[in-house]
């Protein structure tokens, strides 16, 4: 039987850092992974360039049942420490939005660097290779370490001192995501936070969107909001029609946020004085209402939002010099207050990330080691979620690093 110090199961983000940094600090370290593509998650992150992190971080861009469980990791591996190793491996990047840092060339730059790593701490790496049962013993009958696991693995049974579970979320299950860590959790009696879809484009009626389809693919900056006056949570960023609903990095923040059968409320045009605009042209100009709009909002919006207002019963279509001053209100507080309740999300098949997972409660925060001795758990299959902005990637690294530094420690 092969026997290591530690069996990581998942070579994606978070499992090949902590493999690698912990092979470095002289442990005899497994990765498995029942996958054919080392890190597939990483290779289609960031549209292929893998928004590997966010230069200003802090707990309160992730989301848990426990806000400040993701704080010790945190401070302890930061974007500056990740940027630092991507620098000494001579990867091109580049800050494209609000302190995302991109690859400039490919994500395969940074699978390449995590492989290279690995490499220098002699990691082992297992793949394709499924995992069949995970047992605990008591007492090593191998050695001196108190307790230990055996895993029946697709190559046999192996022995070793701990097991680090790295195995991501739900999201995207045809490149091979499954609910593994979420079984040996409850294998162990861990709790789990009830994990859904997040990051993830919103599903409305169809009958209700139609009128709304015939702008998928339309972009625009909008500010969007969830939530009642005591767990309010906004954000001002892009906006995407789709033919079945809402997509765009606004949509995909606030819908880590969404609760079933709540409204979203959005401003199609923040920052604006929309009343004080049709005021105005009311007084210089014979423009169509929509003309008008169409300085503020894309005019292939400005017209669907006027001729589905009309079907509603108001007269939005007509100059808008003949429009009531009530008619132009209405309309100017429809646009900053679009109040709509989705009816679902595109689910797992869409979602960047998975929210929910292993209850923190189970855990750690400074070493990622469950209650259950020698069981880590590190990365997505955690109950912390990141923002859409390099936050996730940044979670997987920190996590893995409390985790290699105290399995290094043990
Ligand atoms: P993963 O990277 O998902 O790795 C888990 C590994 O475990 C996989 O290789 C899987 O094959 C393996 N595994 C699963 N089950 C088993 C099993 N039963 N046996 C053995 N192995 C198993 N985040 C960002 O910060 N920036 C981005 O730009 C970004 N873009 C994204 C784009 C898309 C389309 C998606 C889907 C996600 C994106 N994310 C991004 C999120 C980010 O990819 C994840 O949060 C991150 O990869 C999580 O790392 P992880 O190591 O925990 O899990």
């Amino acid at each position: 039987m092969q026997s290591f110090d530690v069996v990581i199961v998942g070579a994606g983000a978070a499992g090949l850092f902590c493999a690698g940094v912990a092979g470095q600090l002289g442990l005899k370290v497994l990765v498995l992974d029942h996958s054919e593509k080392v890190a597939e998650k990483i290779r289609i992150s960031g549209g292929g360039r893998a928004n590997f992190t966010n230069m200003d971080v802090t707990a309160a861009n992730f989301l848990s049942e426990n806000p400040r469980f993701a704080k010790s990791a945190l401070s302890r591996f930061t974007p500056a420490d990740f940027v630092s190793l991507v620098k000494k491996h001579g990867i091109a990047f580049h800050e494209k939005h609000k302190g995302q840092l991109f690859c400039d060339r490919s994500a395969e730059d940074l699978i390449a660097m995590l492989l290279a790593e690995c490499a220098a701490g002699g990691v082992e790496r297992w793949q394709p290779c499924g995992v069949k049962n995970l047992r605990f013993l008591a007492s090593s009958p191998y050695g001196s370490s108190a307790s230990s696991y055996e895993i029946d693995s697709d190559r046999g049974t192996i022995h070793c001192g701990a097991v680090v579970i790295a195995s991501g979320g739900l999201s995207i299950p045809k490149i091979g995501a499954t609910d593994f860590g979420y079984r040996v959790a409850k294998q162990f009696d861990l709790p789990l936070v009830t994990p859904r879809p997040a990051l993830v484009p919103l599903t409305f009626d169809e009958a209700a969107w139609a009128p709304f389809a015939q702008l998928s693919g339309l972009s625009l900056p909008v500010s969007i909001e969830t939530g009642g006056k005591k767990d309010k949570t906004a954000f001002l960023e892009d906006l995407l029609f789709t033919h079945r609903g809402l997509s765009g990095p606004g949509v995909l923040q606030i819908s880590s946020y969404w609760q079933e059968g709540t409204p979203i409320r959005l401003n199609l045009a923040p920052g604006t004085d929309i009343t004080a605009h049709l005021n105005q042209a009311k007084a210089t100009s014979r423009k169509l209402i929509a003309n008008e709009l169409a300085a503020l909002v894309p005019s292939r919006l400005a017209d669907t939002w006027v001729a589905q207002g009309t079907a509603l019963g108001h007269n939005w279509q007509r100059p808008v010099n003949e429009a009531s001053d009530k008619a132009l209100t209405a309309l100017a507080e429809r646009l900053a207050r679009w109040e709509l309740t989705p009816t679902g999300t595109e689910g797992y098949r869409k979602a960047e990330v998975t929210a929910g997972g292993v209850d923190t409660k189970a855990l750690s925060s400074q070493t990622l080691e469950s209650r259950q001795p020698g069981l880590y758990f590190i990365g997505e299959v955690v109950d912390v979620t990141g923002w859409l902005g390099g936050y996730n990637f940044q979670w997987a690294w920190a996590s893995a690093f409390a985790c290699a530094k105290a399995l290094a420690q043990a």
